[in-house]
């Protein structure tokens, strides 16, 4: 056995950053990563010789935190394309549009506008620090998003583009999802226009080399203080000591961090076991599930037609596009969001099959062919599955929030779901592992 002073459990954006912040301040770290590589939910891959993200690929203002950090580490951004009009394929006919709202009809507008300010309207009384404190705590976690939408009489316009929202944001239906989860993540997001904008918003910007070299560059500085394949399967501890279990063996150390989405903390012993409710927390954060198709063609064709090649859709599997090509005259790049609901349980061909016919319905039939394609599904990892983020479901905050990042002696929890600035985004991974390690640091300081 090996003394450390803190052992982080998962090379994410969080567990690196939190490392990475531990080793200025002097600390012996030792990061166990159960995958072979780093980046957890930020994985890049290539697609006709470019970087595509199979996960967290975009960023935008405000997300201070890990722009500062891709800066510093010498990772530059790029606008997303979003010039010309965007597609909207909804009740069975293909339409342009610009801006984030398409044009469905004046009422309908309307009645997307008032949501849009009601959701905004509750978020003013909800702590986004203490949500289970708010005065509306009760009311809004005893509902979910759709319920909430059906209450207040919301159109089946607006009710779908919501669903849209929620299977993008936290791969999860309105119907699974707490409506004081979705109110308290829209706000540490910055408010619905800043969560769903490309320009100005939360999708403005991409990385040409993608996210993974991030969370690369944070490993390869760490160097040898990163263990791959190390599966943590067991926590002892003291009130001044860890032994963790992994698959690499047994360390121990001073304190641990314990960087991975909630629901996959259950994966962990922990002895003694943490006081009642832990595990109950675990039970309630589940990971939602959301897949990526990408295609790949000689050039970006759609924007001769006047296209962003920024889409929605109705009919599935795939409901949202963006174009990420590297440029006008390279290959063009489709990026489409997939919902895993009738698209991860198909074999690989059929996958393709619907996710191009999605592209050829949005920008004709030019899209049928790609020069090469590529699919993700999150839901359907065998390890530490589930993305973009939790979809919490009713109760889960007022029951157990407030032990989603309260320490239990030395272990202390990290990760983009226990973020209060842009939950469930890199930025809110970084921020959260910052966080963490500033806890372990005032500890070890005592
Ligand atoms: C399809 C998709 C699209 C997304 N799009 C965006 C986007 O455009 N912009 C954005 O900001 N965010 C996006 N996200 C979300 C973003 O990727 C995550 O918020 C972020 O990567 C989470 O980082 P993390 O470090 O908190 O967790 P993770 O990345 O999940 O890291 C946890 C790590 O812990 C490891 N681990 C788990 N259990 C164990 C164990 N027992 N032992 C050892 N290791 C373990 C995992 O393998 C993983 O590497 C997206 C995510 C997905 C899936």
């Amino acid at each position: 056995m090996v003394g450390y002073d803190v052992v982080v459990i998962g090379a994410g954006f969080a567990g690196l950053a939190a490392a990475r912040e531990l080793v200025k301040h002097g600390h012996e770290v030792l990061v166990l990563e159960g995958r072979d590589r780093v980046g957890g939910r930020s994985s890049t891959a290539s697609l006709a010789g470019v970087p595509v993200d199979l996960g967290g690929t975009f960023v935008g203002p405000t997300q201070d935190a890990v722009l500062a950090l891709a800066t510093e580490l010498g990772c530059p951004t790029e606008p997303t394309y979003s010039e010309g009009a965007n597609l909207i394929r909804w009740r069975g006919k293909v339409r342009s549009y610009r801006g984030t709202i398409p044009r469905l009809g004046l009422l309908r507008l309307v009645d997307i506008a008032r949501i849009q300010w009601q959701v905004e309207r509750l978020g003013r009384n909800v702590d986004i620090t203490k949500p289970w404190a708010s005065p509306s705590a009760k009311k809004l976690d005893g509902t979910t998003l759709g319920g909430w939408l059906h209450s207040v009489g919301a159109g089946a316009s607006s009710r779908d583009l919501l669903a849209v929202m929620s299977r993008v944001t936290w791969g999860a239906e309105p119907d699974q999802v707490s409506m004081l989860h979705a109110v308290r993540y829209v706000k540490a997001a910055g408010g619905l226009d800043r969560m769903l904008d490309v320009v100005g918003g939360a999708q403005q910007d991409h990385f040409p080399g993608g996210t993974q070299q991030i969370a690369e560059a944070m490993a390869a500085e760490l160097g040898d203080r990163v263990r791959l394949n190390a599966i943590a399967t067991r926590i002892e501890w003291s009130d001044d000591a860890v032994a963790v279990t992994s698959s690499a063996g047994v360390v121990e150390a001073r304190r641990v961090i314990v960087a991975i989405p909630p629901a996959h903390r259950l994966n962990i012993d922990v002895a003694p076991p943490p006081p009642i409710g832990y595990q109950q927390l675990a039970q309630s954060w589940p990971q939602g599930a959301l897949s990526k198709a990408y295609a790949a063609y000689p050039r970006p064709f759609w924007r001769d037609k006047g296209l962003s090649g920024q889409a929605l859709s109705d009919v599935g599997p795939v409901f949202i596009t963006f174009d990420v090509s590297p440029g006008d005259d390279g290959p063009g790049i489709l990026l489409g969001f997939a919902d895993s609901r009738g698209f991860d349980a198909l074999d690989a061909e059929e996958r393709r099959k619907r996710a191009l016919a999605c592209f050829s319905a949005l920008f004709g039939p030019d899209a049928e062919n790609p020069i090469d394609y590529l699919d993700h599904c999150w839901g359907a990892e065998t390890f530490a599955p589930g993305g973009p983020t939790a979809a919490v479901p009713p109760g889960a905050w007022t029951e157990f929030g407030h032990l989603l990042r309260e320490p239990v002696g030395p272990l202390h929890w990290a990760g983009t779901e226990t973020a209060d600035e842009w939950t469930g985004f890199l930025d809110g991974a970084v921020r959260s592992g910052r966080r963490a390690a500033a806890e372990v640091v005032a500890a070890l300081r005592n």
